[in-house]
């Protein structure tokens, strides 16, 4: 048996991933429920390539928002610097709500394996002699032994820590806990706001220490948005010193159906062991990749299409190191773009006109270059 902890995107689509494969499993749902994130998440083409592996793909298209164009702005003067057309390449949105119904969906279609709602405390390793058999031990009391735990239980959850802290110490608190950056999120109505916002683009607003995206979602019936800053700027004023810049941002000010809720953003680092033993990570557990290339749900879908291959190897052992060190590797390269877009996206001051100057110059074909390797990643 192969048990799955955690119900957020990638605990969901690693559980399909293992009933695709025929095994029974255990899922460990969690006794929290997923990140608190409404709203959806842009889509490349490697997570679509991974939903299509999972056979999901059509299902989760039915349910998405094409985007033609990332539109790349200047929240001072409004100009667009760079607009990089998507063309029919597979970029869109999707709601997070939408896209784990149709993951609960699918497990239950491929008999749902047996579920518990629980978080894992524990996790001996048996040895040779016992066939490596794992105990995991809950926080209801529940004991369970099972061949393999693939951990999806986030960034806070079990796995990492036993993965990353088998010395004892977890390294995520000891790690400098946040870059002070927080994210101001919010659903609205597309009706609530002007057409311009609904329409079928992902549009990053540069500005100083400050960027701000917003894309349509569910057809364009609502918008989704979020303004990413210094917690010190996230005061009662920050609407207006941000939206307040040009005209069609400052049409959002002090909108009340807007409602905002404030995610901080922590820096998380990564490590490119993703095995101890019977126990894999995936999804945020694995690469707490930073949102700037909008990666990190994609590549837990990816996680779960990797797993969907390896499964299928004979032996178990082959199998957890064959996707531990394929994914690994390829998440790496992702997170360290990742990272130095956060960087580049939040420079202010004359670095901060910099940056916008070059990313005019560069245009698309400059987007493209940074971005195709990303989207590739598979
Ligand atoms: C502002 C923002 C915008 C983003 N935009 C995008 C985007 O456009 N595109 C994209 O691809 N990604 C995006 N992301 C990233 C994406 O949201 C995450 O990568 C993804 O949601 C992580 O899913 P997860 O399942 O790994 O973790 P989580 O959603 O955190 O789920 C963790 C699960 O583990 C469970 N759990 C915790 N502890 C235990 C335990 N001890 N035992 C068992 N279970 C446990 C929890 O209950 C929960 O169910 C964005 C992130 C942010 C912050």
């Amino acid at each position: 048996m192969i048990a799955v902890s955690g119900s957020g995107i990638a605990g969901l689509a690693a559980a399909l991933a293992v009933l695709r494969n025929q095994k029974p499993l255990l899922f460990i749902a969690g006794s929290k429920p997923a990140t608190d994130l409404p709203g959806g998440v842009q889509i490349a083409a490697n997570g679509w390539a991974a939903l299509d592996q999972l056979g999901i793909g059509d299902a989760a298209r039915a349910r998405a928002t094409n985007l033609q164009a990332i539109n790349v702005r200047n929240m001072r003067s409004a100009a667009t610097l760079a607009s990089l057309e998507l063309g029919t390449s597979a970029y869109a949105s999707l709601s997070r709500a939408d896209l784990a119904s149709l993951l609960e969906t699918e497990m239950a279609a491929g008999g749902g394996g047996h579920r518990i709602t629980a978080n894992i405390t524990h996790a001996i390793q048996r040895g040779p002699d016992h066939g490596k058999r794992l105990d995991i031990i809950t926080d209801d009391g529940g004991a369970y032994c099972v061949d393999a735990l693939i951990a999806a239980d986030g960034l806070r959850g079990f796995g990492r820590n036993y993965v990353h802290g088998n010395d004892g110490v977890n390294r995520d608190v000891a790690a400098p806990p946040s870059a002070g950056r927080v994210a101001m999120r919010a659903v609205v109505q597309a009706a609530s706001v002007p057409r311009f916002f609904a329409q079928p683009y992902c549009n990053l607003w540069l500005g100083q220490g400050a960027h701000f995206v917003h894309y349509p979602l569910h057809g364009g019936a609502e918008v989704n948005m979020v303004l990413t800053l210094n917690a010190a700027n996230a005061d009662d004023s920050w609407q207006d010193r941000y939206f307040g810049q040009n005209e069609i941002l400052s049409l959002l000010c002090r909108n009340t159906d807007i409602k905002w809720a404030k995610t901080p953003l922590p820096l998380h680092p990564y490590y490119d062991c993703w095995r101890r033993g019977r126990v894999v990570l995936a999804g945020d557990a694995a690469h707490p990749i930073p949102p700037n290339l909008a990666q990190g749900a994609g590549q837990s879908l990816v996680d779960a299409a990797s797993l969907l291959r390896w499964l299928d190897v004979d032996h178990l052992d082959n199998a957890l190191s064959g996707y531990a060190r394929e994914r690994s590797e390829a998440v790496g390269v992702i997170f360290k773009k990742a990272s130095f877009s956060s960087k580049i996206m939040a420079l202010g001051g004359a670095a901060a006109t910099a940056r916008s100057t070059l990313i005019g110059l560069g245009g698309a074909p400059m987007l493209n270059s940074w971005l195709a390797e990303v989207w590739a990643a598979a």
